[in-house]
This record gives C-alpha cells, structure tokens and sequence, in this order.
C-alpha cells in the first residue's frame, strides 16, 4: 500500500537531525528503514495517518561503526547487522553478536538493518536486546535539547524502551573471563522471527558459576533477567546434575505473561541448551 506524501530529511550531522528532531513537528526517525516502513504500511491499512515528516540516520557518519577502547567496546547506532557479523573487532564472548545478529532475518535485511534499530522499535520480535542485557551493555542517547543520557540496557527495556531522543551508540565492558551462550526458537518455518530467544552469561570460578546473567526474550513483554535462575546458578558446580535441576529454579512469572505452554517448555530447553554451551566453552 503507497503511503501519503511526507517530507524525508536526511542530515548530515548529529547536531542538525538533534535541531531538526526537536523542531519537526509530526516526525519518525528512520535508521535502515526495515521496520519503520513496514510498519507505517500497516497504520496506513489501518486508516492511521502516515508522518508529515521522516527523519533519516543514514548519512550522519558519526552514528556508524565499531570501536574497541582499552576495556570497552562501542557499537554506533546506525551499525549494521551485517557490518556487525563481519566485524573482527567482536573477538571472544563477544562474538555472541555475531551469532545473534546472524539469526535475523535474511542477508538483504540484515544490510539494511542496524543495532539502533534494532534495539529501539519497541517490537517484541528482536533479538538483541537480550543479548546485550547479559552483556551488561549500557545504552546512550543525545536529547533534543542536546542533553546526553546513558542507561543500562537492562533498565532501558525494563523501562519498555521509550526514548524520546536519538540514540546514538552502545558500550560494552571487555571482559575475557567472560562465557557467553545464545538460543533461539524460531516462530514458523517461512517468517524468521524468533518464537522466543535467551542469553546467558557467567564467569567460571573454580569451576562454579559466577556472576551469571540469564535473560530471556520474545515470548515475554520485553527482554529481562530471570534471577532466581541466576541465584540458583551461582555458586553451583558446572555439572550436568546443577544443569537438569537448574529448570526447575525459575522465575514463574515472567514466563506466564505471554508464553503458551510449549513456549514455557522451549524456554527450558533453550535454557538447558545454552548451559551446555557454556559448560563446553569454559575458560
Ligand atoms: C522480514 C523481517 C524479518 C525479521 N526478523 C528478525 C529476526 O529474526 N530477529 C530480529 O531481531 N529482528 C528481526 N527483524 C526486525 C529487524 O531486525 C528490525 O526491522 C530492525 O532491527 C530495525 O532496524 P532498522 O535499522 O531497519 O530500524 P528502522 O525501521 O529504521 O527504525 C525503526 C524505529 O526504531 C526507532 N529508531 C531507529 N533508530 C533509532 C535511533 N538511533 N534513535 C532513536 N530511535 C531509533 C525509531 O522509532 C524508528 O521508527 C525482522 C524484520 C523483517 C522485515
């Protein structure tokens, strides 16, 4: 369906999409285009009306690329998911990235799509933000006003991932002692979306779990962290016996809010999955 005419602007700075951010009235940011415009079909059948004006990432330098300094590793937001699939920066734990982002749809989405995206539209069927809530990633973002705010992933989707600013880049924490292990259910054999998806990341110490992040994804209202799981883990022998007992120490609740009951089994299947993985990758 052919959407109503709007005004597409396409700055070349951050500085002049923040000014025309806060002076547009009527506006959508569009970074690779892929959900957003979708999206607008769909308003537009439902009688909504399309934007007076779309507001596009595309060409703002400062917004693209990969960055690794001293213990920190920085995704900018207009990154993409094939760009972050062929980055040799994302070494060791963090080429989790790279198996998540490689789960996402088809390779002319992926070359589309980017990780600001991705982590901002607020559709429940994306896969990184669970990852990188068990990266322990922290989110940042420029107001309108120029004002620059940081917020860790986990309270960003905790928050339903609302922001009214432009985000504009990722942080990571380095950290080699760090496992990490990713599942993900597909939701049917001819859309690839994920029926559910998990990440999970621990230390081993001495052969025991520690510091384990486990954070569950999809089939629930936004991505989040099952503590009791991460309580029960820590501390605990990596052994196949901590592993099967491991599926009977979760957080209920969580899993109740939008799982059928072959959702809630796939989770502990994906669960056991991704603590065999680790088990197999410890350091
Ligand atoms: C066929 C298909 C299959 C898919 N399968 C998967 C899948 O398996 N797994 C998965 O994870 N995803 C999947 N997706 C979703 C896809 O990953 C998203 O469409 C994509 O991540 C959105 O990124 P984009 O750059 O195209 O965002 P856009 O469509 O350009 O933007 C979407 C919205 O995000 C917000 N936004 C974007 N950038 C910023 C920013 N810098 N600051 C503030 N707000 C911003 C805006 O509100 C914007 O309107 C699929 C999509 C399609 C079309």
């Amino acid at each position: 369906m052919l959407l109503k005419p709007f005004t597409f602007h396409a700055p070349k700075t951050l500085q002049s999409a923040l000014e025309l951010y806060a002076a547009l009235r009527d506006v959508r940011l569009q970074a690779g285009g892929t959900f957003l415009l979708n999206s607008l079909k769909l308003l537009k059948k439902k009688a909504a009306k399309t934007p007076q004006n779309i507001l596009s990432l595309e060409h703002i330098k400062e917004l693209k690329g990969i960055s690794v300094e001293q213990n920190t590793v920085t995704i900018r937001s207009m990154t993409t998911m094939d760009e972050m699939h062929g980055s040799s920066l994302l070494t060791d734990y963090l080429s989790i990235l790279k198996v998540s982002v490689k789960n996402i749809a088809t390779q002319p989405v992926r070359n589309m799509a980017t990780i600001g995206g991705n982590l901002t539209c607020r559709y429940t069927w994306t896969e990184m933000p669970a990852v990188m809530i068990a990266l322990g990633a922290k989110m940042h973002f420029r107001g309108t006003d120029g004002s620059k705010e940081g917020i860790t992933a986990e309270e960003f989707f905790h928050k339903e991932a609302k922001t009214g600013g432009i985000f504009t880049h990722v942080t990571i924490p380095r950290d080699r002692d760090v496992c990490a292990a990713y599942f993900r259910a597909k939701k049917s054999p001819f859309v690839d979306i994920p029926l559910l998806s998990l990440c999970v990341t621990t230390r081993f110490q001495h052969n025991k779990f520690s510091g384990t992040i486990v954070v569950v994804n999809n089939a629930v209202t936004f991505a989040r962290r099952d503590r009791v799981l991460e309580d029960f883990l820590n501390q605990k022998g990596a052994s196949k016996e901590v592993i099967e007992e491991a599926v009977s120490h979760l957080d209920d609740p969580i899993y109740d809010t939008r799982s059928s009951d072959y959702k809630k089994h796939m989770f502990r299947v994906g669960i056991k999955h991704a603590l065999y993985d680790l088990i197999k990758t410890q350091k």
